[in-house]
């Protein structure tokens, strides 16, 4: 029976407020605070039982804290933008509550998808006795949970992991982003990059591609290398790693919509003058482009989104290849959001009911692949993001 504030009322957040609400034995009151406080009142208004809505500027820590201690908050989800994390984690700290994101800490100015800036605050999360769960969305998230599940499970060594990720639905607009805009064309427009034999290797932005059969009825698709901020995480954390790539798909039409806003500069991120007025012009395109929330009701199709993972078990060559498929159309029907969304706010609410539930609330800053992972994969099963392990035919050599 926990008192848990979220901050944030976008897609993900509503998935949030949606899944702990259906939870009141674990989330017994529950707080939706972000910047307009109206969005929390429209999201409150579709949950089976009444909340508390406010709200508050997520930049300023001490907001943050205030409202923690107002509301007497026992946990933080932060399901606001990655800008944010580190003045939720301030607030936190403050206040003395646990804290839980979905993505790692960007500055505005600069995308560089690092934990270079919340790593270092494990020392005073152990001094102040409370616990940081980092990345706990479905990628990162359940990705890093299905590593260390096969590490535990499967393998001995896991030598390759390949993240793939395939969004297969369908929203029958001309052109969309499944979450933020800001943040979504950010990670896809930056290089790629890929970890193997103890170093990073950089792609131009989209340059490596091949196809992939995905399961659940989804087929053949083009999967794209990108960097993905778990791979940052998992190279420390898995034993015997030689290479770790993450790939999504992306179709024919999406990118020729984001090559040429790339190529008319609406994808730049550094600010341009307009008129006497300075405006960034990813800025401006998120304005024009539809609300990922809007897309809701329009997305038919499905999500895949799994590990294919390679490594060797008593001696002998394995191949696993852990996933999730999740029915956009089942998602909007529950919490009326789409499966991206759904994908991410399912596993912060499970993120947070494993701090609650005492099974993964150690003092400090962690990333999921650093828990237990047999609790979350339990409740992934339990709350809607069951999960499927093929065994596949290992190559040989491996
Ligand atoms: P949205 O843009 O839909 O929602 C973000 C919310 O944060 C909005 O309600 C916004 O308020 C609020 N917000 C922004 N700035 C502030 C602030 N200063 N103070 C308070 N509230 C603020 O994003 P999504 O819901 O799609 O994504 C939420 C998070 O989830 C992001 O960090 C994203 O990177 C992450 N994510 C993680 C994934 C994963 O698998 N790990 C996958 C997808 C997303 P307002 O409404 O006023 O703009």
């Amino acid at each position: 029976m926990s008192r848990v504030l979220i901050i944030g009322a976008g897609g993900v957040g509503r998935v949030v407020a949606h899944k702990c609400a259906q939870l009141p034995e674990v989330f017994s009151e529950i707080c939706l605070a972000s910047r307009t406080v109206s969005k929390c009142d429209e999201i409150a208004a579709e949950l089976p039982r009444p909340i508390r809505t406010a709200q508050v500027d997520a930049d300023d820590a001490q907001q943050v804290a205030s409202l923690i201690r107002d509301f007497a908050a026992e946990l933080v989800i932060n399901v606001a933008l990655p800008y944010q994390d580190l003045s939720i984690m301030e607030g936190c700290l403050a206040a003395g509550v646990p804290y839980l994101d979905t993505a790692n800490y960007e500055h505005p100015d600069e995308a560089r998808f690092s934990y270079e800036f919340q790593w270092p605050y494990h020392d005073r999360f152990v001094e102040r006795g409370i616990t940081a769960l980092l990345g706990s969305g479905f990628d990162p998230g359940v990705t890093n949970v299905y590593c260390a599940y096969a590490q535990k499970h499967y393998f001995d060594e896991i030598h390759t992991v390949d993240i793939i990720d395939a969004n297969a639905g369908d929203h029958g607009l001309p052109f969309a982003t499944n979450f933020n805009p800001e943040i979504n064309i950010r990670e896809i427009t930056a290089k790629g990059r890929y970890w193997e034999a103890g170093e990073w290797k950089e792609t131009e932005p989209l340059e490596v591609h091949r196809t992939f059969d995905f399961p659940g009825g989804i087929g053949p698709r083009e999967i794209y290398l990108l960097y993905h901020e778990e791979m940052e995480s998992l190279v420390r954390h898995i034993k015997g790693l030689k290479r770790i790539r993450f790939w999504m798909t992306f179709s024919e039409n999406y990118l020729t919509h984001l090559r040429v806003l790339e190529n008319v500069g609406m994808t730049r991120i550094d600010p341009v003058e307009f008129q006497g007025q300075q405006i960034v012009p990813l800025q401006f395109l998120k304005a024009l482009l539809p609300d990922p929330a809007s897309l809701g009701p329009l997305t038919k199709g499905k999500t895949c989104i799994g590990c294919v993972i390679v490594g060797v078990k008593d001696g002998k060559p394995r191949k696993v290849y852990i996933y999730n498929i999740c029915d956009h159309e089942a998602c909007y029907r529950e919490t009326k959001s789409q499966a991206i969304s759904y994908t991410t706010g399912v596993p912060a609410m499970i993120g947070a009911k494993m701090i609650l539930d005492g099974d993964w609330n150690k003092p400090g800053v962690w990333n999921m692949e650093q828990h237990d992972p047999d609790p979350f994969m339990r409740d992934l099963n339990l709350y809607g993001l069951p999960w499927v392990v093929d065994e596949l035919e290992a190559p040989a050599g491996t």
